[in-house]
């Protein structure tokens, strides 16, 4: 078992050998004690570490099924059927550190190296406000090019780019940890979360994996989250890269992570994600990750992190094909990517040989407006709502979680407003039908009241050209 505190002398929170014990304690659970945990998670309690432990154990069919029909009512009963769309936009894949899993890793000599200048970065803007994009995540290597001034002012410039009624309203960032100082920088800018993923829990696969630069410091990076929100910043995101390590300990280390924010900040995470590695250039460990994870159990992963953590918000990425990106969804997913290009500069060059700059390929690379015209016609409600960062609601998802009517107060409201924004300035026509059925479909559910009527007075200003109205 490893031992590790990082400068201020703080207990470790990952704690390997008590990770086993429950794995070991918890085998073939039988199906009252399975119903129990999810009748708890239903209740809106998150999990104890038993109790997960509990679920990953679970192998059998009929009780996975189960897990599974759980998921699935936490999602309809708490979320509804709301899909949040975002995309990816990575400024420069210049890199110090050398993932070994990593398109860009410092040893890999094929990857064409570029970030994008304030020029480019402009363009890439514009595309993906052509498209309907209203909230981005920034995407950067770790190099001293990025630091956090470099940082913050890519997240100026986003702002600042608006085209015709396109605009960002929501900049999230998936860069290196910082210093408390540095965070306060990009925090200064109006960020929404911070994500990093510690990529695997297990401190020796960790310390294998990552051999070289500032990431090779596994404490380091277990507590950068901490030093973002001792910096300000409310919403941070979580993640494990799956197929790094035994699915069951990322899955705890995950719960680990949550139980110590909110311990020690009084909240948990507001976003949780969970990639599967995905083949990259160059990069053999991609090819053949050494703890694959099926899509089976990719299910099974995201349904038991719908229970264990009830009040998270769940990202799935188009890393993962159609089909699994499909059936997860149901299981609680909060926010997906779509139209999404990873290469530096994409964009707006269209540019064929992309991969060559890219951390790894995409599974699902379905059009924006395709992928909301599919999950419209499934029932799904769009949603590019920013509300809550505008209005200084730090921790949306939790609040969807925790106050009664929230979702039906805001969130749904907002989704319609943001789906017809959509609808009357970038959906193609078919899609434009679909959304504006199901806008029908959700205001018809809505009770009559002051609420309704206020929301149709923002749906005819919005008919007539205003923009950006919310609640
Ligand atoms: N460079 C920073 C870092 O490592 O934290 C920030 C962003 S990194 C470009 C974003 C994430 O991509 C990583 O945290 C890792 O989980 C994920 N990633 C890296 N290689 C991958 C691969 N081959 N397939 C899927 N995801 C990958
Ligand atoms: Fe660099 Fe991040 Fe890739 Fe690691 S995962 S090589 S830090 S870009």
């Amino acid at each position: 078992m490893f031992y590790v505190r990082d400068k201020q002398g703080q207990k470790p929170f990952i704690k390997e050998g008590k990770i086993y014990e429950l794995l070991e304690k918890t085998k073939s659970p039988d199906s009252i004690k399975v119903d129990e945990i999810i009748q708890k998670s239903l209740s809106k309690k998150r999990l104890e570490p038993e109790e997960v432990a509990t679920l990953l154990n679970v192998e059998e069919e009929t009780t996975l099924e189960k897990i599974f029909e759980g998921a699935k009512t936490l999602k309809q009963r708490i979320y509804g059927n709301r899909i949040v769309f975002f995309a990816p936009l990575y400024i420069g894949n210049k890199c110090v550190n050398d993932c070994q899993y990593c398109g860009f890793r410092s040893s890999n000599k094929e990857i064409y190296r570029n970030s994008l200048t304030f020029e480019q970065l402009k363009k890439e803007i514009e595309a993906l406000e052509n498209k309907g994009h209203k909230r981005l995540i920034l995407v950067y290597g770790e190099h001293p090019e990025y630091d956090a001034n470099f940082i913050a002012k890519t997240v100026e410039t986003v702002y600042n780019t608006k085209n015709n009624n396109g605009e960002i309203r929501r900049v999230n960032i998936n860069a290196a940890p910082q210093t408390i100082d540095d965070y306060k920088k990009i925090k200064d800018v109006g960020i929404g979360t911070f994500q990093i993923f510690q990529e695997t829990y297990h401190y020796e696969t960790y310390k294998k994996l990552h051999p070289k630069g500032p990431k090779s410091s596994y404490i380091w990076r277990l507590y950068g989250l901490d030093r973002a929100i001792q910096a300000g910043i409310d919403d941070v995101g979580i993640g494990a890269l799956f197929g790094l390590s035994n699915y069951k300990f990322e899955v705890m280390g995950l719960i680990y992570h949550t139980i110590h924010f909110e311990e020690r900040f009084g909240f948990g995470p507001h976003t949780i994600s969970f990639p599967r590695i995905e083949p990259a250039l160059n990069t053999p460990l991609s090819f053949q990750p050494p703890s694959l994870v099926d899509d089976k159990t990719f299910k099974k992963i995201v349904a038991i992190l719908r229970l264990a953590v009830p009040y998270t918000g769940l990202i799935l990425t188009a890393r993962e094909p159609i089909k699994v990106r499909n059936e997860v969804l149901k299981l609680g997913v909060s926010q997906i990517d779509a139209g999404s290009n990873i290469g530096v500069g994409a964009y707006s060059t269209q540019d064929k040989e992309s991969y060559k700059k890219s951390q790894f390929t995409l599974s699902d690379q379905r059009s924006l407006d395709l992928v909301i015209k599919e999950l419209s016609k499934e029932g799904y409600l769009p949603s590019f709502c920013t509300a809550c960062y505008r209005m200084g609601r730090t921790g949306e998802h939790f609040m969807e979680f925790a106050i009664p009517g929230f979702v039906k107060r805001f969130c749904t409201p907002n989704a319609i407003l943001t789906s017809l924004e959509y609808s009357l300035d970038y959906a193609s026509n078919e899609t434009k039908n679909i959304i504006k059925n199901q806008i029908n479909e959700e205001f018809k559910n809505m009770e009559e009241g002051k609420l309704k009527n206020m929301l149709l007075e923002k749906i005819k200003l919005i008919e007539n050209g205003e923009r950006d109205l919310y609640f």
